[in-house]
């Protein structure tokens, strides 16, 4: 029953399909004034087609002059996006100088550590003492350097803050290390103050009698001479030879008028025959500071000055101390 039904219907739109088809229409072309009227039938579906190209057409040429609008206003966006781009490039660009100037900090820094190790060396020297430990530069690598990455416009800036990183913690590492070379240099300059280290006279540098045994030019016998005689004229003045406290500033048996300084760390020096003392006892004295005036008192035959750097208490050769 139900397929007779479909089966029906089928037949049905077919006949109407046909019947469609088959209908037309006549296009009648009628001259205005004489000569034959032409008439030609056009079938449904031709007209049909005509109908929807047409159509189809309307449509895209309305809506061409709407995508000429968009197309224009992508070719601005484009213009504007270069000049972006050709600014940023111009940007970057300005780096380069920057980066540079990194390396070149990075010369600096690897010449500032040589001279660092240099002067540690030095002072281990000066200062009479061993390393515990190899001393090496400490050599400043910037960590990379490579511009030939393909998105290298960009790993330049990251190029540029890694090494600004590195340099400032190397930098840092650099500058303390000085400091404390600085200080420590400071500190043994500071001692060096207190130490004997030059000629108790300005000019005078000749020793007529040195340290250790010797015939007494007096009492002719041998006896050991504590220090040494440096012949000057009367009255030139005799200076401290370190900075320290004086302790004797008068007459002392054969010494005559002599200044003993103390200078701490176990050092004292003296100045004997003097003719005239500069300072009193108690006195704080600079190194290079006129304590007494050459003479001739005491056990002494021809003016001099005789001078002597004792170690706790031991007399010991000055001439080490002089230089
Ligand atoms: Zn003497």
């Amino acid at each position: 029953m139900r397929e007779a039904i479909t089966g029906n219907l089928l037949t049905k739109t077919k006949k109407v399909f046909a019947k469609t088809v088959k209908r037309g229409y006549a296009l009648m072309v009628i001259p205005n004034s004489q000569g034959t009227i032409r008439c030609f039938s056009i079938p449904y579906l031709v007209f049909l087609s005509v109908f929807v190209l047409f159509g189809i057409n309307t449509y895209f040429l309305c809506r061409y002059p709407f995508r000429i609008t968009e197309i224009m206003k992508l070719e601005s966006e484009i213009n504007s996006l270069q000049s972006i781009i050709s600014k940023q490039d111009k940007e970057l660009r300005r780096l380069d100088p920057y980066l540079r100037a990194t390396q070149e900090i990075e010369s600096d820094l690897n010449k500032a550590n040589k001279f660092l190790v240099k002067m540690e060396k030095q002072y281990l020297e000066v200062r009479n003492r061993k390393s515990t430990e190899e001393l090496s530069v400490r050599l400043v690598n910037l960590p990379q350097y490579k511009l030939s990455s393909t998105d290298r416009e960009y790993s330049k800036l990251a190029v540029l803050n890694d090494n600004l990183e590195y340099l400032a913690e190397e930098i840092s590492y650099t500058t303390s290390s000085l400091q404390d070379l600085l200080t420590r240099y400071k500190d043994y300059d500071r001692q060096l103050d207190f130490t004997p280290t030059i000629w108790p006279l300005a000019r005078e540098r000749s020793i007529s009698s040195g340290f250790g045994y010797r015939r007494h030019p007096i009492y002719k016998r041998l006896i050991k001479h504590q220090g040494v005689d440096i012949p000057c004229r009367q009255g030139t003045p005799v200076r401290a030879t370190a900075e320290g406290k004086v302790t004797i500033a008068g007459v002392r048996g054969g010494y005559g008028l002599l200044v003993e300084i103390d200078h701490g760390y176990g050092y004292r020096t003296r100045y004997g025959h003097n003719s005239r003392v500069a300072v009193r006892v108690g006195q704080w004295v600079k190194k290079g500071q006129t304590v007494a005036y050459a003479g001739n008192t005491g056990t002494s035959t021809g003016v001099h000055v005789h001078y002597e750097v004792r170690v706790n208490g031991v007399p010991v050769n000055p001439v080490p101390y002089m230089k």
